[in-house]
């Protein structure tokens, strides 16, 4: 196990390593053991040390063999009226089925989504259903959902520049002969300029019919470039907010130029339009605009493949802490985990 996490950039070849052949159904039981043991290491799943309390007698609970369990025991309260509790209990492993594709290819499927390999490579490289690999990507697309709003904490400040912009998608609905249903999103969202981190939230406008043609254009209420900048005192804002454009000396000393404008902030239009490309329901919108916060703000900041992932392991137990704690939610104001409570 230290020999595969240990690594800078752990692959898929080292993964094939550690949990060795899968051909026999003693191979596949044997690396389905390793990947439950690797789960219990990152602590997403429980072992039978992991003290859990019932959250009905709110005592710590015992733990009974039970070989037709997914880990082969579960929770037991040891006063009547003996609760029992699945360990998967409110983890990331609640609703997959494990024993259908094994511990070690659900770890396989959270690396390579970490890595950012798309949907068809993944189902390719698992040789796993496709409606699998569709769960699992929401399943890890809904963690870096509520991971990245718990992580954004402050945008902007004295020397920081945050820029606003709202932007729209429109998404084909369906057809009715030639016309096309089409659905509008408004985007609202900002960027900081010296962090870079970003935030972006949806809203759903009307449907509206329209012929086969739809603007696609944005009008942005930028200043032309060419205008003269605003001059500010050299230090008032941090050296990432100061405009870059301006060749020539400076009006005054210790001045630096500085430009209102959206520029950042449509650069990261872009890249969230091409992530909600594969989004296909209006429901999963949020998710993929949380996912695309979750890479930028938090993965891209992390070098090494490993890393990431380890990184992404602990935010999945973050977010799935296990039985008698709470889950945590994408909406901050009504959530109650143990993040936002302490
Ligand atoms: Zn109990
Ligand atoms: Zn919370």
């Amino acid at each position: 196990m230290d020999r595969l996490l240990n690594r800078v950039n752990v692959s898929m070849y080292d993964f094939g390593l550690y949990f060795g052949y899968r051909d026999t159904p003693e191979e596949k039981e044997e690396a389905n053991r390793r990947g439950i043991e690797l789960f219990q290491h990152l602590q997403v799943l429980p072992d039978r040390h992991t003290p859990k309390i019932c959250p009905v007698c709110e005592v710590e609970m015992g733990t009974s063999s039970d070989r037709t369990r997914m880990l082969g025991w579960r929770y037991r309260c040891s006063i009547p009226p003996h609760h029992k509790r699945e360990a998967t209990v409110n983890t990331f492993l609640e609703r997959v089925r494990l024993r259908e594709v094994g511990a070690h290819t659900v770890l396989m499927g959270m690396y390579l989504w970490v890595t950012g390999v798309n949907l068809s490579t993944m189902i390719s490289e698992l040789e796993i259903a496709t409606d699998t690999a569709v769960a699992w990507y929401s399943y890890c697309r809904d963690v870096a959902n509520k991971v990245a709003w718990h992580e954004l904490g402050r945008i902007g400040g004295p020397e920081d520049v945050v820029e606003i912009d709202e932007t729209h998608l429109f998404k084909r609905k369906y057809n009715i002969g030639r016309m096309n249903m089409w659905r509008q999103y408004w985007l609202f969202g900002g960027i900081s300029r010296t962090t870079k981190r970003r935030f972006a939230y949806n809203q759903l406008g009307e449907v509206f019919a329209a012929h086969l043609t739809v603007n696609h254009s944005q009008h942005f209420v930028n200043p032309p470039q060419d205008e003269d900048p605003i001059w500010i005192a050299i230090g008032r804002l941090s050296e990432e907010c100061v405009d870059k454009t301006w060749i020539g000396p400076p009006p005054q000393a210790g001045v630096v130029p500085f430009r209102i404008h959206t520029n950042t902030c449509e650069r990261s239009w872009r890249e969230l339009k091409k992530t909600l490309q594969s989004c296909n329901s209006v429901d999963l919108a949020e998710n993929y605009i949380g996912e695309w916060m979750y890479r930028k703000n938090i993965l891209d900041n992390i070098q090494g493949r490993t890393a990431k992932f380890l990184r992404f392991m602990e935010d999945v137990r973050r977010a799935y802490p296990g039985i008698g704690r709470n889950p945590m939610m994408a909406d901050l104001a009504n959530c109650n985990c143990h993040i936002c409570v302490d």
